[in-house]
């Protein structure tokens, strides 16, 4: 169930689901910060869902009063890019496209349109860089994939087909360089390893140097990736 709750006066965002192995009710936000999740344990009804969230009210608004602010694609725009600060310059007239120049990333065109060109110049760039590290580790690698995609994921990061394919959230080219390396390194692991057993992990170690910080980041600061655009 999908609805808006008033909590203190703030229309929220709200799913209700159930989950077949859960034991208990829970309450937490969504990865990318914009709306509440309520899971319940089998045959509980949706209204105990609407309970719940009603009487963590205070700790929701709470949450939600504590995301990082939004940042627009924008003039003036900060966005960390593959560890590069890049400030967002519209230049009016110029050629439409975006590029880089220096600390700054020149944008022009149509402003409402500036906002897609810039999403799509950072899918483009986390696209190359993502080519680059799997290049630099195909001597270690059991196998090469047989497909790269980009997607805007909200839930995970990096995903491995059965058949080779990987995919990955664009929105790693905002992380911090050894983060991508990271979910690279884990992704191209699971060509050889399915599941995460002590194996898969020894494959990561082989690709990447920096297996815990990666994760503790993503846990840590993940879901800011999302105040973009
Ligand atoms: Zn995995």
């Amino acid at each position: 169930m999908r609805i808006f709750l008033d909590l203190e006066g703030v229309r929220t965002p709200l799913h209700v689901r159930q989950h077949p192995r859960a034991r208990r009710a829970s309450l937490r936000l969504s990865a990318d910060g914009n709306y509440v999740i309520v899971v319940l344990p089998p045959r509980t009804r949706s209204e105990e869902g609407l309970a719940i969230a009603r009487a963590h009210a205070s700790w929701i608004r709470a949450k939600l009063d504590d995301r990082p602010p939004r940042v627009p694609f924008a003039d003036g725009a900060v966005l960390p890019v593959n560890g590069q600060a890049l400030t967002v310059c519209l230049v009016p007239g110029g050629q439409r496209g975006v590029r880089t120049a220096g600390d700054r990333l020149l944008a022009s065109g149509p402003a409402d349109a500036v906002a897609d060109q810039i999403r799509t110049w950072l899918r483009t760039e986390a696209r190359r860089v993502i080519l680059l590290r799997i290049a630099e580790k195909a001597a270690r690698l059991v196998r090469q994939p047989t497909r790269v995609s980009l997607r805007d994921t909200r839930s995970r990061w990096g995903s491995c087909s059965l058949k080779g394919a990987l995919s990955f959230s664009w929105r790693l080219i905002l992380a911090p360089a050894p983060v991508l390396d990271y979910v690279v390194a884990h992704e191209l692991a699971h060509l050889a390893h399915h599941g995460h057993g002590p194996a898969f992990w020894t494959a990561v170690g082989d690709l990447c140097d920096e297996i815990s910080a990666g994760r503790t980041w993503l846990r840590q600061h993940g879901r800011s990736l999302f105040r973009y655009g």
